[in-house]
């Protein structure tokens, strides 16, 4: 996959866990079945519906936008993987970036637990990303799954049951 093809929840995934990264791309899900997962879904469908306008833009999937302000917004449940949410919405002004589309910035929001988190995508950020597309094209193009990884957030993983049962 070149760069730009991949989506905010590979991107994200890459960051949680190589693994996930591996069987979702791979269309290995069983995403309906997790309630934790299902729980997210309500969260970001309920908490904004006056604001809300998912946007999608080729392979990128925005919950929504505040075009006054320019602000990209994701919506998530928890802050217990917070460094992969901040890179997916990083990744998401990185696209924009791509296409032209600048002086946008990103905000996760945090309903449940009434917080929010400011995101800029820095000269630095630019750069990393060159080595996070090249590791995830390793971990892609492995023929294998790479290992379970053990952590406490398994047990709320959609693939809890894959990897452990
Ligand atoms: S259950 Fe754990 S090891 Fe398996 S895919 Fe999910 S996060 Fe990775």
């Amino acid at each position: 996959m070149k760069a730009l093809d991949y989506t905010g929840t590979q991107v994200n995934y890459f960051f949680v866990c190589r693994r996930k990264l591996w069987l979702f791309t791979r269309d290995i899900r069983f995403e309906n079945e997790n309630e934790y997962v299902q729980l997210g879904r309500l969260i970001d469908e309920y908490s904004y519906p006056r604001k809300k306008k998912q946007i999608e833009i080729g392979k990128i999937k925005i919950d929504f936008l505040d075009n006054k302000q320019g602000i990209i917004h994701e919506v998530k449940k928890s802050r217990k993987i917070e460094k992969a949410h901040i890179w997916q919405v990083k990744y998401y002004l990185y696209w924009l970036k791509s296409h032209d589309i600048e002086h946008i910035t990103g905000e996760i929001d945090y309903p449940k637990l009434k917080k929010k988190e400011a995101i800029s995508l820095t000269e630095e950020d630019i750069k990393a990303f060159e080595d996070i597309f090249a590791q995830m094209k390793t971990v892609l193009d492995k023929a294998i799954p790479p290992e379970i990884i053990n952590k406490p957030f398994c047990k709320k993983c959609a693939y809890f049951e894959f990897c452990y049962v």
